[in-house]
């Protein structure tokens, strides 16, 4: 759908956006790396600034803002503290975006404006311990029982799950999937470990088990049996919001480089003075700002077709493969302290790397992109 929001609106947005993520999230930003926490109280911030329920319409608590206001949210927050900005986007973007588009009457009106809020937290769980890449092939299952289903599986990698009240959850339901609501509270939910991970730390990841749990038919998200639907219908504007998180990163290495290049003296000179690293600086430079451009064309291509499968791929390859070699260089310019946990640049570098991996790898990006250029150069496009 088209957006009709003034640049105006989008500035005033990054503006207060950015006062919120200097004053709440930047003194604790360290703390929730090193201690691996997930600040629940400052996430449920985020819901009385307006930003959990961007997307989502006034009726329902939220802003009533675009793709492109949510990327600006996740880019800033992700600036400060990528963790908090993927369990941000986990929750508003992948759950909460999904259950208002694809929700009924009575889904909306029972859980969109505790989502909204931030008093309940949630997630999607798609992945599998069998099935990653080949999310198709899992192996949960929905049977149709009196008055709704049970389903029985298990979901792994997914980001807040430790703490969710609400996962949308993918069942195979015969030879066909369909989407849920499942609460935490459900009889048979359990939820499991919760990962130890190299990034991304103070961002919840962990398993959820699902044992004979009963989910009633006004629970189906979407139609029962166009759960693929559902899937699709977020899975571009996942990727296109997912990646200006990593412009965040890039554009935050990129600053903590540039301040290490003229502060630091070695043979007398700040080692900004130096080609080498003036042409790391150059290159740092001219990728984040194509990255960045790449991904807000994305997300306004995907505003007004979701079906955008090229350009949200392409913008999220891109936007990893940038924050990685921006946050690697920004380390090497810091020299030996950049190696330690002293400096965020460290940080950054373990960040940037789910990039390659969250909501489709690299290599399936790569095939993504490379499948819909094809169809688009058959049906005439010129590059
Ligand atoms: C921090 C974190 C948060 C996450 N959050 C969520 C979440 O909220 N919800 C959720 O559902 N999932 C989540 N995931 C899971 C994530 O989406 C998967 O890890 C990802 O899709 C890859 O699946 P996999 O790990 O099973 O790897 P695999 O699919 O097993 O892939 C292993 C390797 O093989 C390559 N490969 C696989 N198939 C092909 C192919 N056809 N051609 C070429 N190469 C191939 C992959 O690119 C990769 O390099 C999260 C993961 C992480 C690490």
């Amino acid at each position: 759908m088209k957006s009709d929001i003034s640049e105006n609106t989008y500035s005033e947005l990054r503006e207060s956006v950015k006062e919120f993520c200097e004053k709440r999230i930047s003194p604790i930003a360290k703390a929730i790396d090193e201690e691996d926490q997930f600040p629940i109280e400052t996430f449920r911030e985020l819901g009385k600034m307006g930003y959990l329920g961007i997307t989502i319409p006034e009726e329902y608590g939220g802003a009533g803002l675009d793709l492109v206001s949510q990327g600006i949210i996740q880019e800033e927050i992700g600036y400060v503290s990528a963790s908090l900005a993927l369990s941000y986007g986990a929750h508003s973007n992948l759950c909460l975006d999904s259950v208002y588009r694809n929700g009924s009457q009575h889904i909306r009106d029972s859980y969109v404006r505790k989502l909204v809020s931030g008093e309940w937290i949630g997630s999607l769980c798609l992945t599998e311990p069998g099935s990653g890449s080949d999310a198709l092939s899992m192996s949960t299952r929905a049977e149709r029982v009196d008055g709704g289903y049970v389903i029985n599986g298990s979901k792994t990698l997914i980001t807040n799950a430790p703490y969710a009240n609400l996962f949308l959850v993918y069942a195979r339901d015969g030879d066909r999937y369909t989407a849920f609501v499942v609460l935490d509270t459900d009889k048979g939910v359990r939820r499991g470990n919760k990962f130890n991970k190299m990034g991304m730390r103070g961002s919840p990841t962990g398993e959820v088990f699902f044992d004979n749990v009963f989910v009633p038919d006004d629970r189906v998200l979407g139609k029962p049996g166009e759960g693929l639907k559902v899937i699709l219908s977020g899975l571009n504007a996942e990727r296109a919001v997912l990646a200006t998180l990593f412009v965040g990163i890039a554009r935050r290495a990129l600053d903590a480089a540039l301040d290490y290049a003229i502060s630091r003296k070695q043979g007398g000179r700040p080692i900004g003075d130096y080609e080498l690293i003036q042409e790391k600086l150059a290159y740092m430079y001219t990728k984040v700002e194509t990255s960045k451009m790449l991904s807000y064309r994305a997300l306004r291509q995907v505003q007004d077709n979701p079906m955008d499968s090229l350009n949200s791929a392409a913008s999220i390859m891109y936007a990893a493969e940038v924050s990685e070699y921006v946050s690697r260089e920004a380390l090497q310019i810091h020299g030996g302290i950049g190696y330690t946990r002293d400096m965020v640049v460290e940080r950054l570098l373990r960040d940037s790397i789910l990039g390659q991996i969250g909501a489709g790898t690299t290599e399936i990006r790569k095939r993504v992109i490379s499948k819909a250029l094809v169809k688009r150069y058959k049906e005439g496009w010129k590059p």
